[in-house]
């Protein structure tokens, strides 16, 4: 068996792209039903998602084995399991991650932040899309602007958690209210982050109608003195612009009309176990029944995988799930 790669080293995949974040879906269950993700009649009780000894065998084998460094929990909704804090403390001190993220909808983070800043958590995104309660309920399908909302405060308040906000930029919504998300957004140490609206099989007409590209938002925002930033070291695909004195960084995130393919840094586990090797790729290698023959046994698997990796964006187009489309909470954005 090959010896483990050094930490934070990753993999590197045949197009020369060094591999070093893992983007983990502990949870299919969502408790919210966006219109841009949910594909109808995709669901799932949560029976058959990876347990906690599963997820740790398989963040000992990325970040130990492979020199995977950063990782994202990711869902679903991944507060809805109630174990995420044992998840997260297990990644940061058995795996040895050196950088925790968490993707959520916010909705019931107030009261689980701190649990999970203390288990490791150092940055947290949560997707908000709108400012307005109607939009909403409209676009996320559920009453939950003000618990979402409750959540960012408290995210802050941590004082040393990371804040990121994603807005899917949606014509009728993100997209016409982006001055109202630059008010919102003054002074407060967050990122805001406009993201382009991904196709998803069966969400065309959808896509068709709300679709927009984020440029002409970027082009306002230098009119308004925010200033194009150096990229950080490890930096994901973000355009980021901030302006002098307001610690608010704005970011565009635009995978459709400008695609980010040679840079890509990641991975994807999908909660049942799927490793997806591309988020537009058709392939993914079932890594569930490797789990049972430890890390290192993995790891090997996730080689070999690596081997096939291609780049799925110009042959596909769109993101497509696993075993089944099951919408974006399969593969988990
Ligand atoms: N439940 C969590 C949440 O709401 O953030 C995590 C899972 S969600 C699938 C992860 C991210 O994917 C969210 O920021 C969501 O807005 C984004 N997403 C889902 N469908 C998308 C699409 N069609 N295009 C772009 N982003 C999408």
């Amino acid at each position: 068996m090959a010896r483990p790669e050094p930490a934070g080293r990753g993999l590197v995949d045949p197009q020369g792209r060094r591999l070093t974040y893992l983007r983990l879906g502990v949870t299919e269950r969502c408790d919210l039903r966006c219109t841009y993700c949910n594909v109808a009649g995709a669901s799932s009780d949560g029976g058959d998602e990876l347990s906690l000894a599963e997820l740790t065998t398989l963040g000992v084998a990325f970040a130990r084995h492979l020199g995977f460094h950063k990782l994202r929990l990711t869902g679903g909704e991944p507060l809805l399991r109630a174990d995420l804090a044992g998840i997260v403390r297990a990644m940061r001190d058995e795996a040895g991650f050196a950088r925790i993220a968490l993707t959520t909808n916010g909705r019931l983070l107030a009261g689980h932040v701190r649990e999970l800043a203390a288990a490791g958590v150092q940055q947290v995104n949560v997707s908000l899309d709108t400012l307005c309660a109607g939009a909403y309920r409209e676009v996320r399908g559920a009453d939950a602007l003000d618990d979402v909302l409750r959540g960012i405060d408290a995210a802050l308040a941590v004082g040393r958690l990371r804040v990121k906000v994603n807005v899917v930029l949606l014509r009728s919504v993100g997209f016409a209210e982006f001055d109202s998300f630059l008010a919102w957004g003054a002074g407060r140490p967050i990122d805001l982050r406009f993201i382009e609206l991904m196709p998803i099989e069966g969400l065309d007409e959808f896509h068709r109608r709300e679709h927009v590209s984020g440029e002409p938002l970027i082009a306002r925002i230098v009119d308004r003195g925010f200033e194009p930033q150096e990229s950080e070291p490890d930096a994901g695909p973000a355009a980021v612009y901030a302006r002098p004195g307001d610690p608010l960084r704005v970011g565009f995130v635009s995978a459709i009309t400008r695609p980010f393919c040679e840079r890509c840094n990641r991975l994807r586990v999908a909660p049942r176990g799927a490793l997806k090797l591309c988020l537009f790729g058709r392939g993914f290698v079932d890594l569930r029944p490797f789990l049972a023959r430890g890390p290192a046994a993995v790891a090997e698997v996730v080689r070999r995988a690596i081997a096939l990796r291609e780049d799925g964006f110009r042959s596909v187009g769109r993101p497509v799930g696993c075993e089944a489309e099951r919408g974006m909470r399969g593969i988990g954005g």
